[in-house]
């Protein structure tokens, strides 16, 4: 496990806390998204396609340290969008740090190196750029459809890890995608010297509700995350739950807490979660005290959520279960201790899958067509209008 000591801390106390508090539904971390423009128009973004007039907007720095405070994770992720592209984005995360959150800046690092040469943000403890990497660079490129940003966001986290900040990568897999490739591709990351990787699956919208077609993609799913993270090599490092890791191998099951990654952006407070968009309300104890959490997760029966595996919905469950029961930190510790998760079988279906061709790629889950950007208002998002 890739975090440091002193954020694990900062965690753990905080869970402790809410549990002591008897506090059932805590934020763990805060997505806060200051705006949706963004520099990409990769064809799975769930944020892009809005009009011209919301890709304009964007919160200010006092929206964005208020949220913070109301909400009180301890971990701030800023995706977008591209935060780059705000112009006061220095301020947001300055602000943020000198609240003592961590921050984690989600960004796809087209502007990373330039930014960093104008002297954008100082090193801290508190401060991660998450740079988004969909894999190797043909599969990057790819996924985010444009040429040449493998090598442009390499440049930038070549940068970033030299002058001292904290790096890791957030990939997203995609149905199709080479089990081999993707551990090359740690390989790697590993070898720029980044702190860890992280890694989900798409979100799986439901095409159809047919629950047995469900059932298979999510097995799916899970065969994919056994094949690629049995047998791991000692250098990889993950920045982010072992149990979380261990569900998405199929090896624990976990209900969905949405409460855990409480989404912030233009409109207000996001319902339920960061994938799904049910309402906006004003303050976060609304969104606490006004959700009907009982609709969503897998045991709700919700279609939206039965094939969901997504972290933003299940790693805080991990994280929950770590500090819930001796049983929990005795799981999270031995995952941590023994990590290679050595398993002949995998390690035959890796050997087989490297005989197979792969692609097209498509996101885990989802039909091609699904959630189409609209071009002309990407290509509006990409001009930063
Ligand atoms: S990098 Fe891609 S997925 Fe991320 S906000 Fe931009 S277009 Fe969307
Ligand atoms: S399972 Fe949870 S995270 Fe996934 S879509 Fe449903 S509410 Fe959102």
């Amino acid at each position: 496990m890739a975090v440091p000591i002193s954020q694990m801390w900062t965690i753990a106390s905080y869970v402790v806390s809410q549990k002591l508090r008897g506090n059932k539904r805590y934020p763990l971390v805060m997505q806060l998204e200051p705006l949706f423009r963004c520099n990409l128009a990769c064809a799975g973004c769930g944020k892009i396609q809005y009009p011209a007039h919301i890709l304009k907007r964007q919160l200010t720095p006092e929206q964005c340290w208020s949220a913070a405070e109301e909400c009180g994770a301890p971990v701030v992720a800023i995706p977008g969008g591209e935060p780059l592209l705000h112009p006061q984005i220095k301020e947001i995360i300055e602000g943020l740090i000198a609240r003592k959150k961590y921050v984690y800046c989600c960004t796809n690092a087209l502007l990373l190196k330039q930014r960093l040469e104008e002297g954008l943000l100082k090193p801290s403890k508190y401060l991660s750029f998450s740079v988004h990497m969909d894999g190797q660079e043909e599969h990057h490129d790819f996924a985010v459809c444009r040429e040449g940003t493998f090598k442009t966001a390499l440049e930038g986290i070549k940068l970033a890890v030299e002058m001292g900040f904290r790096v890791t990568t957030n990939t997203t897999l995609f149905d199709g995608a080479d089990p081999n490739s993707v551990r090359a591709f740690f390989d790697e990351m590993m070898a720029l010297g980044v702190e860890g990787v992280m890694v989900s699956p798409g979100y799986a919208y439901p095409k159809a509700p047919d629950q047995k077609t469900f059932m298979r993609e999510r097995e799916k799913t899970q065969s994919f995350f056994k094949m690629l993270l049995s047998n791991r090599k000692a250098a990889w490092k993950f920045n982010q739950s072992p149990l979380f890791l261990e569900f998405l191998m199929g090896k624990r099951d976990y209900e969905c807490t949405p409460w855990g990654l409480p989404t912030y952006n233009i409109f207000g407070w996001q319902k339920p979660c960061y994938l799904l968009q049910d309402g906006y309300v004003d303050t976060f104890k609304e969104l606490i005290e006004t959700t009907e959490w009982s609709n969503y997760g897998r045991a709700s029966g919700n279609t939206a959520c039965q094939q969901c595996m997504v972290h933003c919905g299940y790693e805080p469950s991990a994280v929950d279960h770590t500090f819930s029961s001796i049983g929990g930190l005795f799981a999270t510790v031995k995952a941590m201790l023994a990590s290679s998760y050595v398993d002949s079988t995998q390690a035959a279906a890796l050997s087989e899958e490297a005989k197979k061709p792969h692609g097209p790629l498509v996101q885990l889950g989802i039909s091609a067509g699904v959630r189409r950007v609209d071009n002309r208002q990407a290509e509006m998002a990409a001009s930063g209008v």
